[in-house]
């Protein structure tokens, strides 16, 4: 019997996270990809989707440096005196995601360059708050 397909939700992708995986959502009936896990086709709005798991290969797109950070980043560390950085990838396959960009300087902005490749990371995924993670490649 083969698995049941999980629920196309938010839960399900955090899920999919903490097994190290970085899914999106792909539609049988025109192809169309997404990174937003959810049970109807952005572009064609058809019902027969499927899970398809992302390389974890991009380029970030756009980023931003935060100083003011969430409690759960702050017991880690980050606020005023060390921003962390948070961005969007376009994966390989076309869908954008935002993600931490972890392994940058986010006290030296322009030092961080979009376009550049990064690769999914999820070594210090936090169980609680799973999120994607990117860091450069
Ligand atoms: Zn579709």
């Amino acid at each position: 019997m083969p698995e049941q397909p999980r629920a196309f939700t938010a839960a399900s992708f955090s899920a999919y996270l903490k097994e190290g995986k970085l899914m999106g959502v792909r539609c049988r009936a025109c192809g169309h990809l997404s990174a937003q896990p959810r049970p109807l086709c952005a572009a064609c709005h058809g019902r027969d989707v499927e899970w398809q798991q992302f390389s974890g290969r991009g380029a970030l797109s756009t980023f931003t440096c935060i100083s003011v950070a969430p409690a759960a980043l702050v017991k880690q560390g980050f606020g005023r005196n060390n921003p962390y950085c948070a961005g969007i990838v376009t994966l390989e396959e076309g869908p954008r995601v935002s993600a931490r960009i972890l392994g940058v300087d986010a006290r030296s902005p322009q030092s961080i360059e979009t376009g550049m490749a990064v690769a999914l990371d999820l070594a210090e995924l936090d169980p609680e708050r799973p999120a994607p993670a990117f860091r450069p490649a």
